[in-house]
């Protein structure tokens, strides 16, 4: 069906280029204080207030309660994707079954496991401190749209299957009968994803952290990074910290070490959200079940119902900016009405409705879409960074891997491939750039055909590619 200029526009006209999660003054917590003074010692310093950051800290505090723990935050909690995302939930470590078994078909039963085991940890860490995060367990529907992508989801059922997990395959019929959409050719429901509210989580997060005793301080860049003693002196715009141990979850940042530029590219990634759905949209779409949705394209969309019944739609069209520049001005673009003109293909039945905010954030991409692992400057420092739009709860995860590895701890998930063996670096710029245009274009054009051309096919036997 085609959606009209100006049906998009309409859709448009009240959206503030705001990020929903955030713009909700009354939730919002007021800031910590930034951290000045340069005589500041501690055990372990954390950089990064974003859910790896947090996570760290929790788990620090909850290992050894007399460990001190200073985490540094440049902005505020949750400035950055962990504020600004879909808030799905997947227990996935390996940004999806298929990419876990093309990876590491050795490792993935135990892969699955840890990250299952990992989900049940996130849940049970919420439910022990209190956190309300609206964290629900509705599953994941993922959608064909085309007829390729029929087949696409038959072989993600099979795999899902063969590895245990308890998907439904559902054809056009019982996907419309969830959620009804005049594009739904078939669908897989996988009942382990959950969804959550990522600003409370963040925010969730934070108190938490304080409460166990973490000292947080927001507008708090980290600008470097040396070796003091046994130690690592931190310093900052306004002071420094020496810490025994330090944490970096740093995302798609440059952040004070370089060596992650080569590892990791931001890529942006485009939201929108709107007004509740009234009683008689709902009755439109169904959608009783609030399940999380996406589809089994390439360039995909994801899409969530909130627990007052917004829509958050988001995907499709990630964008890289030469030469992997981070701007403010990159978050609003021609992409939300492309996504404004999407929905409304999808749901022709919702013409009408008003996107109240449209946003957008950066994705820490990998080469094989899972975050990179590793020490530096004499095992004093970790990271755990590029969980390429899939960290909501793999970020719980590789917390605890860089814990574990910045205090010489070997452990199940230290001895992963994963974690041991580092992706394919991206090159430098101009080819990094071009390389990106190039496999964006290839996999545009298999999803319009349905045929995987040789370009993307020379990638995956180099082990690489491009995400979201
Ligand atoms: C639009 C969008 C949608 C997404 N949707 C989903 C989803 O539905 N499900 C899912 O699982 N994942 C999703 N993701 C991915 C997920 O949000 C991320 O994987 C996760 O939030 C990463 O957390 P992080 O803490 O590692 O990084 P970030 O959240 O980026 O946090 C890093 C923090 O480090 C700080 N920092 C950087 N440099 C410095 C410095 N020098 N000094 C001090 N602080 C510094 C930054 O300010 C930032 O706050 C999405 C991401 C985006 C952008």
């Amino acid at each position: 069906m085609t959606v009209s200029p100006a049906a998009v526009r309409a859709a448009l006209t009240d959206a503030v280029p705001d990020v929903y999660w955030m713009d909700r003054p009354a939730l919002r917590p007021v800031a910590r204080p930034a951290l000045t003074g340069s005589g500041l010692r501690t055990d372990l310093v954390v950089v990064g207030g974003g859910f790896t950051g947090l996570w760290a800290a929790v788990q620090a505090k909850e290992d050894d309660p007399s460990r001190d723990v200073v985490l540094l935050e440049a902005g505020r909690f949750g400035i950055a994707a962990s504020g600004r995302n879909g808030g799905f939930v997947s227990p996935s470590l390996t940004h999806g079954l298929a990419q876990g078994v093309a990876c590491w078909p050795d490792e993935i039963g135990r892969l699955e496991r840890l990250g299952a085991e990992n989900m049940a940890a996130f849940i049970a860490t919420l439910e022990r401190h209190g956190v309300d995060a609206d964290l629900h367990v509705p599953g994941e529907l993922t959608t064909a749209l085309t007829e390729h992508q029929v087949t696409t989801v038959r072989e993600l059922h099979d795999l899902h299957r063969e590895h245990g997990v308890p998907v439904a395959l559902l054809d056009a019929e019982a996907t419309r009968a969830l959620v009804d959409s005049p594009r739904y050719l078939a669908g897989m429901l996988d009942p382990t994803v959950g969804l959550v509210d990522p600003a409370r989580l963040v925010w969730g997060l934070a108190d938490v952290a304080e409460r166990l005793g973490v000292r947080l301080h927001e507008d708090t860049a980290v600008t470097g990074l040396d070796v003091d003693g046994s130690g690592v002196r931190v310093s900052t715009e306004w002071g420094a910290v020496t810490g025994r141990r330090v944490v970096l979850g740093t995302g798609a940042f440059p952040g004070p070490l370089r060596r992650l530029r080569y590892w990791t590219v931001p890529v942006y990634d485009h939201v929108l959200m709107s007004e509740p759905l009234s009683a008689t949209q709902l009755a439109e779409v169904g959608w009783e079940g609030r399940e999380g949705i996406t589809d089994a394209g390439n360039q995909f969309h994801y899409y969530r119902r909130t627990l007052d019944d917004r829509v958050l739609f988001g995907g499709y069209d990630a964008s890289y900016h030469f030469p992997g520049r981070i701007d403010p001005r990159y978050e609003q673009s021609p992409s939300h009405d492309l996504l404004a003109r999407h929905f409304l293909e999808i749901f022709p039945q919702l013409e009408g409705i008003r996107f109240t905010h449209r946003w957008a954030g950066v994705i820490d991409t990998t080469t094989r879409f899972t975050p990179v692992f590793g020490t530096a400057l004499g095992g004093r420092v970790s990271y755990a960074v590029g969980y390429t739009g899939l960290g909501v709860a793999s970020t719980r995860f590789g917390a605890r891997v860089a814990l574990d590895l910045v205090d010489g701890r070997d452990t199940e998930a230290t001895r992963l491939s994963m974690v041991r063996r580092k992706p394919l670096p991206f090159p430098p710029e101009p080819v990094r750039g071009a390389g990106i245009r190039l496999t964006r274009a290839a996999l545009a054009a298999e999803d319009r055909t349905g045929r995987r051309g040789p370009w993307l096919r020379a990638l995956d036997r180099l082990g690489v590619g491009f995400d979201s």
